[in-house]
């Protein structure tokens, strides 16, 4: 196994030769089990825009040499409920900003070997950390009061809504991150160099030229 420094916050990365749990013979797909391992992928989405997963797609032709590298196991690109266990990487868009985000944050951060603050929301809150200056009651009536066209009332129970977290935080924040890709969003080919390193159980080294917020 492929240990690294601590002080970069690296406890696992990802074991090829592990089999994961649940798979293999009995299990009923069965695979081979003589095959290697490949790298369980997940993309997760918080407070955010989904530019960054659209920056994601952006790979174009790169995802078909990516989709026979790994397995991606969970993504709003990918129509899966739960977040699986035994994840190696995952990247994270978006601020922590409510109960549900926050939730989600530490259920990745449980089940995933690596990682990963997937654009400058995750990384600093950005644009989603804009409501900070305003209460969570401020900006519930502004949107669901003076901003409505009918019916303008604010929802008393949070059973469609989750419950905004007093300020929208950046993700390391609230659980521990091994990695940040910053940009608003990465750029395709930025998410392309980070992505083939973390596969291979490596924090990236990016050039200057992607060490920008923005
Ligand atoms: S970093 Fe930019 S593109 Fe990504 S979620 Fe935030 S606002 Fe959207």
């Amino acid at each position: 196994m492929n240990h690294r420094d601590a002080d970069h916050g690296i406890q696992h990365p990802p074991s090829h030769e592990a089999p994961a749990e649940g798979r293999g013979p009995g299990t009923g797909a069965e695979p081979d089990s003589t095959a290697p391992r490949r790298p369980r992928v997940a993309t997760v989405w918080l407070g955010g825009c989904s530019g960054c997963h659209m920056s994601f797609l952006d790979m174009d032709e790169r995802l078909i040499e990516l989709a026979a590298k790994i397995d991606l196991v969970y993504s709003p690109l990918a129509d899966v409920k739960v977040f699986p266990p035994d994840v190696d990487v995952t990247l994270v868009e978006g601020a922590v900003s409510n109960v549900e985000n926050e939730e989600m944050a530490r259920i990745v951060r449980r089940r995933s070997r690596l990682v990963v603050s997937f654009g400058d929301c995750a990384t600093t809150g950005n644009v989603t950390a804009m409501r900070n200056r305003f209460s969570p009651d401020e900006i519930l009536h502004r949107a669901y009061v003076e901003l409505a066209d009918g019916d303008a009332t604010v929802p008393s129970e949070f059973a469609t809504i989750a419950k905004l977290l007093p300020t929208a935080r950046p993700l390391h924040e609230v659980v521990r991150v091994d990695a940040f890709l910053h940009g608003c969003p990465p750029t395709a080919d930025e998410i392309w160099l980070a992505v083939s390193a973390l596969i291979e159980g490596r924090i990236p080294e990016l050039p200057n030229v992607y060490q920008r917020y923005g």
